[in-house]
């Protein structure tokens, strides 16, 4: 029997693995609970569906190939292209469930061996606009600053933009004891579950917030002593929040009066309140602001950094957390310090024994839609994420990928995104391999290897040596043992925000709590004393509402909003090859109003299509009374013509570069 943690999202729900079995772990962040991805996450190992060899694209179809002949035509074509078109000729694509280990050599990779600006990560697509905000207010992102538990002894909660009850039910048992006021545009499992539900429009959100910002005012719930003690900027954001007064809220929103009052009302007259954001708040044009504006009530309420209280973000990928540490974002390198810092790239240098390192790169849209093109990179490997599936405006996306000279798509199984590649590498996954993983509340775990890998895969590390060594590298700069590579992340992140340089393995395997900044003791309470700004205040942010990028016209009508379900994790690429998971939820549906579906000349059970500017998705109406009539929602977990990001809009957030995948205009009609 081996401890390990779950295979998916980012509550990391503890559980052991027995002979290609799993069992519910005891764990402060999962006491015990699985949800049904989790329970069934075994099936995984056994997947019929897995890759055992390397796949190599010939006269337009994938033939195995030897691991050999498989780097060696990879390394020698990224060569070639280097040569011809300079370092930026290639492409890195990393993923938010991958270790802190894969993270950090995957960016040493690219930047000392391959040499490219060009690495993104599809984080950027989940989690960077609250990673913006949050380091904006606090100077320091890490999602939730307190342990989860904490949460157990709150009085009020406000959930914006969040369906755990869904995305990961484990984590609801610890709202149990609070009034919860859940803002969603549906009516979602987990709005079921709240005291009060405030359903704004689609991308309304940031007025929302600022409605509240004017009642907590108004109403005389501002927290004066906090704000001069604490904060900075109060007045510039008060200047914005004045004249969202609660009347013209309701009119852009279609939150009434006083349900804006009752909601900040049941927040400021709690001992310990909480208001925690999903990907509801962020993936927007606006994301980082409307952040910023959650973030604001908070601080205007005096929540953030006091005990029994606090503002949190809830991550949604395996290690959406540490992977934004450690240098797989275009912008960064490990520690979470900034590409562009001078004293930052001198450090890593000095750590990686280079002279030199490639600037900020492209954010991850942007590098998608620059593939192939005479700028852009012609070639890119992919670790960790299923394109097609997941990446907006994905028809766009497909005909890009198609552009390049080479794509290399490293995966466990034939996803659509290595369906389409020229080198496809079967790669080891959670259970057979090593790793630590940084959970939503900055816990940093040990996932243990708990069997072995089928003949023939290999883990990331070992390609990325593999590949190394052939343009170059000494093989010692890119070793493959997970606990080698994170001594090296240790010393790399020694004096960053995101300071591991305390955590060793023994310490995790010895079942130690340890939450970052770690250089001896753990923090699982970041901002107690002080905030991370150099004068230890936060900021309020002045950010003012600016609704979605395409508003509905008589083509478009419709604002589609896209989401997740319980039984699908992401682009489905794992979930959709277990049995029970696919009996319960086999295929893309659209849900919609009784009354929009009628209208449009489609009843319960038809295939339906929604339309965007960008493409056609195909799939099973459902009626769902609590629908908005101008909005309809799609999961996004599944492939082919079902894929809800075929619609999507890649208008990106200035600051955070997260396109705006929760709203868009469409119109639905019969297929
Ligand atoms: S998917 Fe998330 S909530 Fe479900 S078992 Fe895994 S870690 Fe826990």
């Amino acid at each position: 029997m081996t401890d390990t943690h779950c295979p998916y999202c980012a509550l990391q729900c503890a559980m052991s693995v027995t002979q290609g079995k799993v069992s519910p772990r005891e764990f402060p962040t999962n006491r015990g609970g699985l949800c049904q991805k989790g329970w069934t996450s075994a099936e995984l190992l056994s997947s019929p569906a897995r890759l055992t060899t390397p796949l190599v694209r010939r006269d337009g179809a994938l033939h195995p190939a030897t691991w050999d002949e498989a780097l060696d035509l990879v390394a020698a074509k990224l060569r070639e292209l280097r040569a011809e078109h300079g370092p930026d000729a290639v492409g890195v694509f990393g993923g938010g469930g991958l270790t802190n280990e894969k993270s950090y050599l995957l960016g040493k990779f690219a930047r000392v061996a391959l040499g490219t600006s060009q690495i993104d990560y599809n984080g950027r697509f989940c989690m960077s606009s609250a990673a913006a905000a949050g380091t904006k207010a606090f100077g320091l992102d890490r999602g939730m600053p307190f342990p989860v538990t904490d949460l157990d002894h709150a009085d009020a909660v406000l959930l914006v933009g969040g369906n755990p009850a869904e995305t990961m039910p484990p984590f609801v048992q610890h709202l149990k004891g609070a009034e919860l006021i859940v803002v969603d545009p549906r009516r979602t499992a987990t709005a079921e579950l709240a005291t009060l539900h405030l359903a704004p429009a689609p991308g309304t959100d940031l007025a929302l917030a600022l409605g509240l910002l004017h009642c907590a005012v108004a109403d005389g719930h501002l927290d004066q002593d906090y704000l001069d003690e604490r904060t900075n900027g109060f007045a510039d954001a008060w200047r914005i929040a004045a004249s969202w007064w609660p009347e013209r809220v309701e009119r852009v929103t279609g939150v009434p009066v006083a349900d804006q009052r009752a909601a900040v009302r049941i927040l400021a007259e709690a001992e310990n309140a909480y208001v925690l954001t999903g990907r509801g708040t962020e993936q927007h044009a606006s994301g980082a602001d409307t952040v910023s504006a959650w973030i604001n009530l908070a601080l205007a309420l005096g929540l953030p950094g006091r005990r029994g209280s606090g503002y949190g973000c809830l991550t949604g990928q395996g290690n959406g957390q540490g992977g934004r540490e450690h240098g797989q974002k275009a912008d960064q390198l490990p520690g979470y310090r900034k590409i562009d810092d001078p004293a930052a790239r001198a450090y890593i240098q000095d750590v990686w024994g280079v002279d030199d390192l490639p600037g900020p790169g492209r954010s991850a849209y942007e590098l998608l839609d620059a593939l192939g093109q005479p700028d852009g990179p012609k070639a890119l490997l992919v670790f960790g994420s299923n394109l097609v599936v997941s990446a907006p405006r994905s028809q766009h996306v497909v005909d890009r990928l198609g552009a390049l000279d080479l794509l290399v798509v490293c995966d466990l199984v034939l996803s659509e995104t290595a369906a389409i590649a020229d080198v496809v590498l079967p790669i080891t996954q959670w259970a057979e391999e090593s790793g630590t993983m940084t959970n939503l509340e900055g816990r940093i775990l040990l996932r243990q290897a708990a069997q072995r890998a089928p003949e023939g895969v290999r883990s990331d590390l070992e390609v990325l040596q593999g590949l190394a060594t052939r343009l170059g590298q000494p093989v010692e700069r890119f070793p493959v043992e997970p606990e080698v590579v994170f001594e090296e992340l240790r010393v790399a992140s020694k004096g960053g925000l995101a300071d591991y340089s305390g955590v060793t393995y023994d310490r995790l395997r010895a079942g130690e709590a340890l939450h970052w900044p770690v250089v001896e003791k753990s923090t699982p309470r970041v901002f107690l004393d002080r905030f991370a700004h150099p004068d230890g205040r936060a900021r309020f942010i002045p950010v003012d509402h600016r609704g979605p990028a395409e508003a509905p016209d008589a083509d478009y009508p419709l604002q589609a909003t896209t989401g997740r379900v319980l039984q699908h994790y992401q682009s489905g690429a794992q979930t959709r090859l277990v049995k029970e998971l696919v009996d319960a939820e086999p295929e893309a549906y659209v849900e919609v109003h009784p009354d929009t579906a009628t209208r449009a000349g489609l009843r319960e059970g038809e295939l339906g299509a929604v339309v965007s500017r960008r493409g056609r998705t195909v799939a099973r109406v459902r009626c769902v009374p609590s629908m908005r009539l101008d909005v309809v929602f799609l999961p996004f977990h599944f492939a082919g013509e079902g894929r809800a990001n075929l619609l999507t809009n890649p208008a990106l957030d200035p600051t955070s570069r997260m396109p705006e995948f929760k709203v868009c205009a469409v119109r639905l009609e019969s297929v």
